[in-house]
């Protein structure tokens, strides 16, 4: 340590001083005692190890800039962390963006839910009540299905449906469908948790109905079917239509069971969009049970439903893994919200976001664009574009929709960093990157967010100006 050093930091001020200054008194407003001590020594142990370095600068940090180094953490330290983002990168159902936005709702539902709740409570009665009994009760009207049940996400579906009704036997599977979903979802490795061997029948590109038959051993408990969710097998292909494999699994006193994945409940033909097997299809092929995600296509909460026939679902409700996939009541509510505009398949189409955003029409994308355009008529480079947007979330894969964009570039500025100030804005505002310049896709954009995203723009070229 340089001998110049050793006096700079002699000459910090005591934290016990720092404490008597009218900034401290403001800080001490908000935060106790100790939290605001702990913070001056947590900022002069960092100011005492930057004097300490060779090329540090010569000037000791005034008491006033302590403070606010203290008072800058301390605001850091409350923020909070997940915090809602504008989604401008054209992805509908983007995994890392929390997939669906909720139908305000929903939305609602939850907040009223988060209060004391009527979760396992009849008040008709004033006796216990059932936790699934709405949200079942919507699940059969809508799927068609005797019985249902909700957990916590697809992949605990499909886990307690493999626990709960092959553990301990045999489960088939074609090798075109031992998939991984993403996030380390692998179809195989929830066989293995599941406690039932995986019996893998076919080739990658072609699997029959005989392949089935010939796997069939006393062991044999499910036949399982897994929607091809993220990706597409194409050309030289086969496989055994889920209807021939229900009625093979009722012949040898099996269960056919089909992971759909993103299962769809409105049909989304009517959109123009390609067709997803929709939950009531499924079902009508005579499967036991389907699973699907509540966060994907439907456009709800993150869960996992699973429909099907009392034989199939009544173990799994019974079985003690039920108790650590349930959902919690805000979820539940939620849930039952998403449901209930489905009932009416245009509620649905109005309210919920994932529908609406999918049935928007190219008119009213390219209108969207022009508006923001409009409200950035101060910025030089902007420009629309046309765009390719997904749904995303497993589905569709291979669908690209076509969709409107605008793209901005500022001066000096790379379009990384103007993408990493979008981010860090309040809400955070996330598009792509692409050819240098911020896209900003508005298929996911509601016209709301526009003065929020261009009033975030001008902000980004202010701080890049000063
Ligand atoms: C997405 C998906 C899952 C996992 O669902 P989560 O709700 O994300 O747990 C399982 N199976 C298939 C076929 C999927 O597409």
């Amino acid at each position: 340590m340089h001998g110049h050093s050793v006096g700079r930091l002699r000459s910090l001020p005591q934290v016990q001083k720092l404490l008597e200054t009218p900034e401290a008194a403001a800080l001490l407003e908000r935060f106790s005692h100790r939290t605001v001590t702990t913070a001056l020594r947590a900022a002069l142990a960092t100011i005492r190890e930057e004097l300490s370095r060779a090329d540090s600068p010569d000037a000791v940090p005034s008491p006033r800039e302590i403070l606010q180094r203290a008072r800058r953490a301390l605001l850091a330290d409350q923020a909070q962390v997940l915090r809602r983002v504008v989604n401008a990168t054209g992805i509908v159902l983007h995994t890392n963006l929390g997939r669906a936005p909720l139908a305000p709702e929903a939305v609602s539902a939850m907040c009223e839910a988060a209060r004391y709740a009527n979760l396992e409570f009849d008040l008709e009665e004033g006796v216990r009540g059932s936790r699934l009994g709405a949200v079942a009760s919507l699940l059969c009207r809508l799927s068609g299905a005797e019985a249902a049940l909700a957990v916590n996400n697809n992949a605990a579906a499909v886990l307690l449906a493999l626990t709960g009704l092959a553990g301990g036997g045999e489960i088939i599977v074609s090798r075109g469908e031992l998939v991984e979903i993403g996030g380390g979802f692998r179809i195989p490795d929830v066989i293995r948790q599941s406690s039932a061997r995986l019996v893998e029948v076919g080739t990658t590109n072609k699997t029959r109905l005989s392949d089935y038959e010939a796997a069939i051993s006393d062991q044999t408990r499910v036949l399982l079917k897994v929607h091809q969710s993220n990706y597409r097998i194409v050309g030289f292909t086969a496989e055994a239509p889920a209807s021939d494999l229900a009625r093979l699994a009722r012949k040898r006193g099996l269960l056919m069971m089909i992971d759909l994945g993103s299962g769809t409940v409105a049909d989304l033909t009517r959109f123009g969009r390609h067709h997803e097997p929709t939950v009531r299809e499924s079902l009508g092929t005579g499967a036991d049970l389907v699973t699907f995600s509540g966060d994907k296509l439907m456009g709800g909460p993150q869960a996992g439903l699973l429909v099907g026939t009392d034989r199939a679902i009544d173990p799994l409700e019974a079985h003690p893994l039920m108790r650590a996939l349930r959902l919690d009541k805000v979820t539940l509510a939620a849930l039952e919200a998403t449901l209930r505009l489905y009932v009416d398949e245009d509620a649905a189409v109005a309210c919920v976001p994932t529908l609406r955003m999918l049935a928007q029409e190219a008119d009213a994308l390219t209108e969207r664009a022009e508006r923001l355009l409009a409200l950035l008529h101060d910025l030089e480079n902007v420009r629309i574009e046309a765009t390719t947007a997904y749904a995303g979330g497993g589905a569709l894969p291979d669908q690209a929709i076509p969709s409107c964009g605008v793209s901005v570039a500022l001066p000096e500025l790379p379009a990384t960093e103007l993408a990493r100030r979008l981010r860090l804005n309040r809400p955070a505002i996330v598009g792509r990157v692409q050819n240098g310049r911020l896209l900003l896709d508005m298929l996911t954009v509601a016209d709301c967010e526009l003065e929020t995203i261009a009033a975030a723009l001008r902000l980004s070229k202010t701080s890049q100006d000063a």
